[in-house]
């Protein structure tokens, strides 16, 4: 470890202060704590976070459900509204991490965390992410799970969250309190992909805190699941995932939201797949024709070439699932 100093804020405007200057912010404290501990992150000043009043869940007037950025994992998957409404959020969380880390970890802590790459946790390791212009050792080196969709020269790692992964499928924006105001980016936007900077891995800008995660208000009944294929089923990373959520009107499916994870460099929204299956019956073969465009585009490397099957696997199987035609 190395010396830094130390705040802890409880209210908003104590935080912003401290953010302008130049403040990291920690709530739980589950990926910063670990990335200060092996040098990946070195902050001069740690601003706690952790008592501001950000852990509601609510129903907006629109419809939709706000969830503030302080709330649990755990938390938020138990939350009745959001197992009832939107189950392939709860499902993404309870997939992720451990119940420890379940207990602990906040909402905006989990769609800001970054890349398992064990290059990028290695600080004697080539990485473009941690160290700019300094080269990418997984292109040449074991790169099984890494990623095939958004990738580019300078960085092919992927985005870890399963959270993400059902929130891009839903379309949710991400709500930003800041020095000059308040911001609302839509999920698409949130998350960037590598191209020539694969340190710049989000849309927030320094000092700016995330305040909430909505996602809107969409078709109901509207059943939704996120499926998870790991290596071993607890405590493990995506090695593919679906996040997808149907809404079938009249014998046709008229809202359809998938995205995929453990596959891109951000989480991959499958809208080739969506724009297939709208305004069709669900059918078995209609799973399996759209669930052939999700790995529209990918580029394998030497030893994730498996991936590309066992995306449309995961995706077929889940829009079965979902669709009810099992
Ligand atoms: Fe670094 Fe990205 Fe390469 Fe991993 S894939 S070593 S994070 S540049």
């Amino acid at each position: 470890m190395y010396p830094f100093d130390f705040t802890a804020v409880s209210t908003v405007p104590e935080a912003l202060a401290a953010g302008g200057r130049g403040g990291r912010y920690i709530a739980g404290g589950t990926t910063l704590v670990d990335l200060m501990r092996n040098s990946v992150e070195q902050p001069d000043l740690v601003v706690d976070i952790s008592a501001l009043p950000l852990r509601d869940v609510v129903v907006t007037p629109g419809g939709g459900l706000r969830i503030g950025a302080l709330a649990t994992m755990s938390d938020v998957a138990a939350d009745p509204r959001v197992r009832v409404t939107y189950p392939v959020i709860a499902e993404a969380l309870e997939l992720s991490a451990s119940a420890q880390l379940r207990n602990m970890a906040t909402i905006g802590g989990n769609i800001m965390q970054r890349t398992r790459c064990a290059y990028f946790r290695d600080v004697t390791a080539p990485c473009n992410k941690r160290e700019p212009g300094s080269g990418c050792a997984a292109l040449e080196g074991y790169n099984r799970t890494h990623a095939i969709l958004g990738t580019s020269d300078a960085c092919v790692a992927t985005h870890p969250s399963d959270l993400a992964v059902a929130l891009a499928a839903l379309e949710a924006r991400v709500h930003l309190l800041g020095p000059d105001g308040k911001r609302r980016i839509p999920f698409s936007g949130f998350l960037l992909e590598p191209g020539t900077t694969p340190d710049r891995e989000h849309a927030v800008h320094q000092g700016e805190l995330i305040v909430a995660v909505e996602i809107p208000l969409l078709p109901r009944p509207l059943r939704s699941g996120y499926l998870k294929v790991r290596d071993r089923q607890s405590y493990e990373f995506a090695l593919t995932s679906a996040a997808v959520a149907l809404h079938v009107r009249g014998g046709r499916i008229h809202t359809a939201k998938v995205a995929a994870g453990g596959v891109g460099t951000v989480p991959w929204k499958l809208t080739a797949v969506e724009n297939h299956l709208i305004g069709k019956a669900p059918s078995e073969a209609l799973w399996a024709d759209a669930a052939a465009l999700a790995s529209a585009g990918a580029s394998p490397l030497e030893h994730n070439g498996f991936k590309v099957e066992l995306l449309e696997r995961t995706v077929e199987r889940q829009l079965r699932v979902v669709g009810g035609t099992r």
